[in-house]
């Protein structure tokens, strides 16, 4: 799932998104909530409609960015109270608030409001906080239930007064935590899957830990989640990373990777990573991939990419996104592609991209 932090993949329009494959993005429920607000969004019909994207959206509950950006937050049973990183204002996230948040934006996947647990972390305040994202998933569970009918495509955007049973509503998933205790990822496992969600998400990782322990956590919590539903690893990774994990047996993932070191002039390619800023490249008349056919790599030479990035222009971040992302999804195809024929083998994932598999349709 690209990210879509603001209601944009930025510098990509949905479009183009389009015409790259995507079938579903991620929106930051923290972010949209402060800017420009649930309610407007809500007003709006929703964030498909008021973003003009009609495929997939899955929404994150919040709980991560409250974590990891804003100052001076204060978590309690009831939820966490927290300053905006815009302008300092105080607002408050419970797993009820960001349940109903989650709703008035109206993606088809929702998350259950979680505490990312902080790396490192001991024993007992891993175990704390993953009694806490229990308590608080039965409690998002519960507000879901009970509100899930006022989705704003159900209603154009305005709460119903009378509930109606019939008709499609979002999906809830449950997170588990536990730090990178394998003990405690087994039983948050298991006491969310007796809360019951159609799909389950590991959070909790890519927060400083050495890439080795993010793997074994991985292995070790995908043992205790049920097959035959969806298992999202949320945060992850580079391009060797997410071929791994889906030969672990994840089957969704998110991450900013790669817009964000588009942006920055990193590019991954079939001949490993490139920093196009480099001088190294002010000659260089070839492709930025040869194996790749993007629109960046089917016109423009590494030389005028390079060209752009030292000048700051615009152009050269949108062109940059739009390899990297076609680069991700490619390695995604290949592994689906690679899946379906039944060639995917423990520790072998698929060659990451070539001409022949960029052409294949998600
Ligand atoms: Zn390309």
């Amino acid at each position: 799932m690209p990210v879509g932090t603001l209601g944009t993949v930025k510098g990509v329009s949905q479009d183009v998104l389009e015409e790259l494959g995507v079938q579903i993005l991620l929106g930051n429920t923290y972010h949209l909530y402060l800017r420009p607000g649930i309610d407007q969004v809500r007003k709006l019909g929703g964030l498909h409609r008021f973003m003009s994207w009609h495929r997939a959206i899955l929404t994150d509950s919040g709980g991560f960015q409250v974590f990891s950006l804003s100052d001076l937050r204060k978590v309690s049973e009831e939820g966490v109270t927290f300053r905006s990183h815009l302008d300092g204002s105080s607002h408050f996230f419970s797993p009820e608030s960001a349940t109903e948040a989650q709703i008035g934006l109206g993606a088809d996947i929702i998350m259950a409001f979680d505490e990312c647990t902080e790396y490192p972390a001991d024993r007992g305040r891993a175990r704390n906080s993953m009694e806490l994202t229990l308590r608080w998933a039965e409690r998002s569970k519960t507000y879901f239930e009970g509100h899930k009918h006022e989705v704003p495509w159900r209603t154009d955007g305005a709460v119903p007064s009378a509930p109606t049973q019939d008709g499609p509503t979002q999906v809830l998933f449950g997170i588990v935590q536990g730090g990178m205790d394998l003990a405690l990822r087994k039983e948050s496992a298991e006491r969310a899957i007796e809360i019951g969600f159609p799909g389950y998400a590991i959070g909790g990782l890519s927060v400083g830990e050495p890439r080795s322990l993010t793997r074994e956590v991985v292995e070790a919590t995908l043992e205790y989640l049920p097959k035959d539903k969806p298992r999202y690893l949320m945060g992850v990774g580079t391009p060797e990373e997410i071929v791994e994990y889906a030969n672990l047996g994840v089957d969704m993932m998110d991450c900013v990777l790669p817009t964000r070191a588009a942006r920055h002039g990193l590019l991954f390619t079939s001949e490993g990573k490139i920093s196009i800023k480099q001088a190294r490249y002010a000659s260089d008349q070839g492709p930025l991939d040869p194996n790749c056919r993007c629109r960046t790599c089917s016109r423009y030479s590494r030389a005028y990419l390079r060209h752009l990035c030292a000048s700051n222009e615009i152009l050269g971040q949108i062109l940059n996104t739009i390899h990297n992302l076609t680069f991700y999804l490619d390695t995604m195809r290949s592994v689906r592609h690679s899946i379906g024929l039944g060639s995917l083998e423990q520790g072998k994932g698929p060659r990451l991209l070539s001409g022949e598999q960029s052409q294949l349709k998600p």
